[in-house]
């Protein structure tokens, strides 16, 4: 049966082979669910699946794992799946604030943030994905090398971003890893070095066609 006939998405995804459904007992054995040992990245916040789907068609030595709180978003991409299936792409249907129950340290080589909701008011502010509450999950789950790859329109959201990096880094009583700006661009498409290799996610190719310059960072430990 051909899932965008079915209406249930959360029937629909309990029953889909491509989604992963007790990731908490995949802690520390990931591996096992790709059958190799080939490093394991992880895009939080992945809608509709484009941007994953192209990387992992792209990159078969590589594995990928998508989060997605909702399970109608989360459909999409199955539909998708279901028109051209990738032994190196599982999905998980959970709210992030809960990845250090489903990964174990250094198990993620690289997290990719786009387009991440804006959370616009400052008493939201611990649940952007690039906060400093965010970043201390991250640094519970990514290898000692592992750099996170954040962008979006959004200049509000970035410069917040931005802002974590620099007070985490002057707070001395700040216990958890501090983090350094590898790359930066506030216009993702004019920058020559940043551009290459490039995937555009659906948001991505939204805002940029309305003329909205993209920004990006990469941060490590
Ligand atoms: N990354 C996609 C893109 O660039 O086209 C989608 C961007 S959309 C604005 C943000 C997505 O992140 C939504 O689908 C939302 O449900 C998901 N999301 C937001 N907070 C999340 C969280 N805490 N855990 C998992 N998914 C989350």
């Amino acid at each position: 049966m051909r899932l965008r006939n079915i209406t249930g998405s959360r029937e629909v995804i309990a029953e889909n082979d491509f989604v992963i459904h007790d990731p908490e007992k995949r802690k520390g054995r990931w591996h096992e669910v790709f059958g190799n040992d080939a490093p394991i990245r992880l895009e939080i916040g992945m809608g509709k699946g484009r941007f994953l789907m192209t990387l992992a068609a792209q990159h078969p030595e590589i594995n990928y794992l998508g989060i997605e709180k909702y399970s109608s978003v989360l459909l999409r991409a199955l539909q998708k799946m279901e028109e051209t299936p990738l032994p190196n792409l599982r999905f998980i249907r959970m709210d992030a604030e809960y990845i250090t129950d489903v990964f174990d340290k250094e198990e993620i080589d690289r997290i990719y943030l786009n387009f991440s909701d804006p959370w616009p008011k400052d008493r939201h502010a611990k649940r952007r994905l690039p906060s400093r509450q965010f970043l201390a999950r991250y640094d519970g789950i990514l290898k000692a090398d592992g750099i996170i790859e954040f962008k979006t329109d959004n200049r509000d959201l970035f410069d917040f971003a931005v802002n974590e990096i620099k007070e985490i880094e002057a707070d001395e009583s700040y216990e958890g890893s501090k983090w350094k700006i590898d790359a930066i661009t506030y216009d993702l498409h004019n920058n020559e070095t940043l551009v290459a290799g490039n995937v555009m996610t659906e948001y991505e190719e939204r805002f940029s066609s309305q003329g909205n310059p993209i920004c990006k960072y990469i941060i490590s430990r």
